[in-house]
């Protein structure tokens, strides 16, 4: 049984879509990425198209992944710039978590540089872009580490749209040494000082990719290449590229900065912005300011998306909905997903406690209920919004005498839990 799924079939039985929470349509296949698929979708409320990127919660389980999934998830939802793919929404079913993303209609950088090399004036249209993009997340402690045409994704007006924050870093899991340690990228766009191993600064390691990814442009193939890795390791590490005949010495030199080996000498994003190779044409292209547009915006409901894949993590693959854990302990914390507005469901737990004889005091969403032997018996409950539809309650419990909240209060609660209405055999 699959909740939150339900598979619609034609009048033939033939299977033709595949539905998602009543939520999204689920159509084909788009691509695979290191530990997830993602599929094109429909928003069925507005016919939107969307992008969703599918995650098996067994794998992400059993690989530890999670801490990263989560990365993954705030990384992104705190990120509003025109040149990154947004995350609109997180869902999970029993077995598969699903990000709900902006839909980049063009497909991946990639694919047409491998039909052909671009000009030069469009490779600097792309890169500065990407710089721009890339100069708007570290100015917030966000690196990408993994930047390389695979990533870079273009919407339905060619504009460039960066995706697969999967590996990045923020500036908290930098170490006392203020370096990051995670053997991380992918080999062709790795920077020397990775493959040395003695730590880097994930700023100069985005700026090594991003030059990659001009060379790449502008040559249609990569700048270290070898059949042999350690080989390519070797030509990586000593900074050994050739340039095409057709790039110009204005670009050759730009290169050559930023495909430095050296890290310390390696150029800025901010002198990036300063070199000619880089302004030129600024007519058309726009400059790769941080615009009003792309500023750090506080997400409107955070608190929303993080409490929801808290849920998910704390059920250890159990179903969203209809959850109550953690019984037996002397002190333990308890939640379940409730479909009852807030207001409703402390108004019932007051009632039911009064009803048992307890003492009820309630600041805002928190309600904190005493038994008659003062202090042995204490409840607090707390209702936080999940989505427009749903709540999570929070219950903590501590020093029961007899088990009032076990036998007397729970059973009775049992009709404010939110139960999913799709089910469907197949997983
Ligand atoms: P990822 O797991 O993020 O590396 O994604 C794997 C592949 O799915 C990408 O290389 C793209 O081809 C495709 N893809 C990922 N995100 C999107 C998106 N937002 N819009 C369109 N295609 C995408």
């Amino acid at each position: 049984m699959v909740e939150g799924i339900s598979i619609r079939q034609d009048t033939a039985g033939e299977e033709i879509s595949i539905n998602l929470f009543k939520k999204y349509e689920l159509g084909k296949l788009l691509g695979c990425g290191a530990f997830a698929k993602v599929y094109h979708g429909r928003d069925l409320r507005t016919g939107q198209s969307v992008a969703i990127k599918a995650i098996s919660k067994q794998r992400v389980m059993r690989k530890n992944l999670m801490a990263q999934i989560k990365r993954e998830i705030s990384i992104m939802h705190k990120l509003d710039n025109t040149h990154i793919v947004h995350l609109l929404e997180v869902l999970a079913t029993k077995t598969k978590i699903y990000f709900v993303m902006e839909f980049a209609k063009g497909g991946e950088l990639f694919t047409k540089v491998a039909n052909g090399r671009f000009s030069e004036d469009l490779s600097r249209k792309y890169f500065q872009q990407l710089i721009s993009a890339v100069r708007y997340c570290h100015s917030r402690g966000v690196y990408h580490r993994d930047l390389k045409p695979e990533n870079l994704l273009l919407d339905d007006n060619w504009e460039l749209k960066i995706t697969d924050f999967g590996l990045s870093a923020v500036t908290d899991q930098i170490q006392p040494d203020g370096l990051l340690h995670t053997l991380c990228g992918t080999p062709a766009y790795v920077a020397p000082e990775i493959l040395a191993k003695h730590g880097y600064d994930g700023a100069k390691i985005d700026v090594w990719s991003c030059g990659v990814i001009l060379f790449v442009l502008n040559a249609g193939y990569l700048p270290f290449n070898d059949t042999n890795l350690m080989a390519m390791y070797r030509k990586i590490y000593k900074g050994d590229f050739r340039c095409p005949k057709w790039t110009s010495p204005e670009l050759k030199r730009f290169l050559s900065r930023i495909l430095d080996p050296n890290p310390s000498t390696r150029i800025t994003v901010d002198e990036i912005l300063l070199d000619p190779w880089f302004q030129k044409g600024n007519k058309q292209i726009k400059p790769p300011v941080v615009t009003e547009t792309s500023e750090f915006k506080e997400p409107r409901e955070e608190a929303r998306f993080l409490n929801a894949f808290d849920l998910i993590s704390y059920s250890s693959g159990t179903v969203l909905s209809g959850l109550f854990s953690g019984i037996g302990d002397p002190v333990s914390s308890e939640m379940f997903v409730s479909a009852e507005t807030p207001e409703r469901i402390i108004l019932r737990i007051s009632e039911l406690a009064d009803e048992e004889g307890m003492c009820v005091v309630k600041n805002g969403m928190v309600l904190k209920l005493q038994g008659k032997n003062n202090g042995c018996c204490e409840l607090t409950v707390g209702v936080n919004r999940l989505t427009a539809e749903l709540v999570v309650v929070d219950i903590t419990r501590g020093g029961f005498e007899g088990d009032i909240w076990n036998e007397r209060l729970k059973p009775r609660l049992s009709d404010l839990v939110h139960q999913s209405e799709e089910h469907i055999s197949g997983e």
